[in-house]
């Protein structure tokens, strides 16, 4: 892509003056947090850390620690481990002096699990397991949800599965400890997903703050850290006063708070929506421009809701709306939001619309 330089790098810098909120970025890689740094963010507002695991040598690794023995299973975290804490390290240094916000393991278990339409990978993954292909065959069946989106992911799998996130915040924490041993201000922010009850909530903090104390007390350092969660689930909106008075901040998932408001798949885009669009029955694709109606009536709501709890509550969003110039200047002049996160690619087009957003209120 090419580097923005001259005029247009005075004037971006302008706009920066003018605008009010940060633009973050989502980016999951060290190469993609480059991306976003020299794109002007302000910081990474969502790394997806699954995708972290989809690399060939590390999906055998997930796939044998849900399905192996005990023993490979703790082999598997240990490899993981290692994994994590690189790609987390790379990511603070590139971020030096600026908020990296790490999201816990959010999919469905099953979308790390090999097709049952795969037979080579079966096989080896069979042999790699020790199973014959049928008794693999019987377990990955067992883990198939009709629905997996409303299932067994985000901190319902932290929550039944707690090995997984002690691994993953021991990972961020041992990364920040050594980045700062290398001269880096590392600032982790760690994001529970999917939380839809305060329960969930204060399940996975208890968990991240005892691995986190184990960390700091094996190696005589420690370092600050938030623990936050993502706002996706309508009823996480409707109880956002109990969540913030543990949180420390939230982010909007307004892809997940879309779907879950509406009903309308994400996955599905192309089913009716479309249609839709043509008989006047929507005006906008929602999971394009955020719906100020409905889901935006939910996420003004909860800033309220959250706010009164504790003012200084830092809300953002992270979910595809935060690079569309019209949902930016919703969040921004309507639900009052401290920060937008988006793609890195769409950085610059986020901090014009947060700047554009700001003259209109000076003219108001
Ligand atoms: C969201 O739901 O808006 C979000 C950012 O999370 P994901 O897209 O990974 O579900
Ligand atoms: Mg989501």
């Amino acid at each position: 892509p090419p580097t923005i330089t001259g005029t247009l790098k005075n004037f971006m810098e302008w706009v920066d003056d003018v605008r009010e909120i940060d633009v973050l970025a989502n980016a999951d890689t060290p190469a993609d947090a480059k991306e976003a740094r020299k794109n002007g963010a302000n910081g990474i507002g969502l790394c997806r850390s699954e995708h972290m695991f989809f690399k060939p040598e590390r999906i055998s690794k997930v796939r044998q620690l849900i399905l192996g023995s005990n023993e490979q299973a703790e082999e598997a975290l240990k490899d993981l481990l290692k994994f994590q804490r690189e790609d987390y390290e790379g990511i603070f240094k590139e971020m030096d002096g600026l908020p990296v916000t790490i999201r816990l393991l959010d999919p469905p278990l099953h979308e790390f699990l090999p097709s049952l339409k795969e037979e080579n990978i079966l096989a080896d993954c069979a042999e790699q397991l020790g199973f014959t292909v049928d008794e693999l065959k019987e377990k990955v069946e067992a883990m198939e949800e009709v629905n997996p989106m409303l299932g067994l992911r985000g901190c319902r799998l932290g929550i039944t599965r707690p090995s997984i996130i002690k691994m993953q915040t021991r990972a961020i924490l041992e990364a920040a400890l050594n980045a700062i041993d290398a001269g880096i201000d590392a600032k982790p922010d760690i994001m529970v997903p999917l939380v839809g009850k305060v329960e969930e909530f204060r399940n996975q903090r208890d968990v991240i703050k005892s691995v986190a104390d184990t960390v700091f007390a094996e190696q005589g350092k420690s370092c600050d850290y938030k623990i936050g969660t993502m706002i996706e689930i309508p009823r996480a909106a409707l109880t956002a006063h109990e969540i913030a008075e543990e949180a420390e901040f939230f982010s909007f998932g307004s892809n997940d708070l879309t779907q879950m408001t509406f009903g309308y798949s994400r996955d599905d885009v192309g089913s009716f929506l479309p249609d839709y669009l043509n008989k006047g029955i929507l005006q906008d694709d929602p999971f394009v421009t955020i719906d100020t109606e409905g889901v935006g009536q939910l996420i003004k709501m909860t800033v309220e809701r959250g706010r009164n709890v504790r003012p200084d509550l830092k809300i953002g969003v992270c979910g595809e709306h935060g690079g569309d110039p019209r949902s930016v200047r919703f969040f921004a002049n309507e639900a009052g939001l401290s920060y937008v996160s988006c793609s890195p690619f769409r950085v610059p087009i986020a901090r014009l619309a947060a700047a554009q957003a700001s003259v209109e209120n000076m003219k108001e």
